[in-house]
């Protein structure tokens, strides 16, 4: 796929142009919204590389509050016209991507691409992107939902209080025996 043959759609009149997102890490973007056309391959090419040399993984030191503009609907793949399948990169479901998986590219909004650098994700977009990691985040998030509803129902103290006993029983060698103590209420 010549990538920059392609036009973005976001109503820019000009094609994608040519871009290094990082040294050895070539994608397209659009000059007018900005959005960065990523190919997986490339990608992949990029992380090989990356794993063979001393040079320190793609993360930003210092973390810099980067302006992600997302985009509220899917978009359609500029290569394919296929609507784009959204997948979250993060367990709030805040920030997500687009992937067309028959072209095997990715859109990113503009400021997207710095993000996930930032948040130390650059390099493991195919683990974080695959049915598994996203079976993953999904998980993390029901569990979040659910100790938000228990923080609500029980007070956030006593939810702290829980987990303290919790991981204090955990390290005990009778564990159930003091649990079933604390049951019966035989401690008189
Ligand atoms: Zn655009
Ligand atoms: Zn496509």
């Amino acid at each position: 796929m010549t990538t920059t043959r392609l036009r973005c759609n976001c109503g820019a009149t000009a094609s994608l142009k040519p871009l290094a997102l990082e040294p050895g890490l070539h994608a397209a973007d659009c000059a007018e919204c900005g959005a960065v056309l990523l190919q997986m391959s490339d990608w992949r090419r990029w992380r090989d590389a990356q794993a063979h040399t001393d040079a320190p993984p793609a993360t930003a030191a210092e973390p810099i509050a980067t302006e992600t503009q997302d985009h509220a609907h899917a978009r359609h793949c500029p290569a394919c016209a296929r609507l784009m399948e959204r997948l979250s990169v993060d367990a709030a479901g805040a920030f997500r991507v687009d992937r067309c998986a028959p072209c095997q590219c990715l859109w990113l909004d503009r400021g997207e691409w710095q993000a996930l650098v930032q948040r130390g994700l650059a390099s493991q977009l195919d683990t974080l992107l695959s049915d598994g990691g996203q079976r993953r985040l999904q998980a993390e998030r029901l569990q979040a939902t659910r100790m938000q509803a228990l923080r609500q129902r029980h007070g956030s103290d006593r939810i702290d209080e829980l987990q303290r006993i919790r991981s204090w029983l955990a390290e005990q060698p009778h564990r159930e025996e003091l649990l079933a103590l604390l049951r019966t209420g035989d401690l008189h």
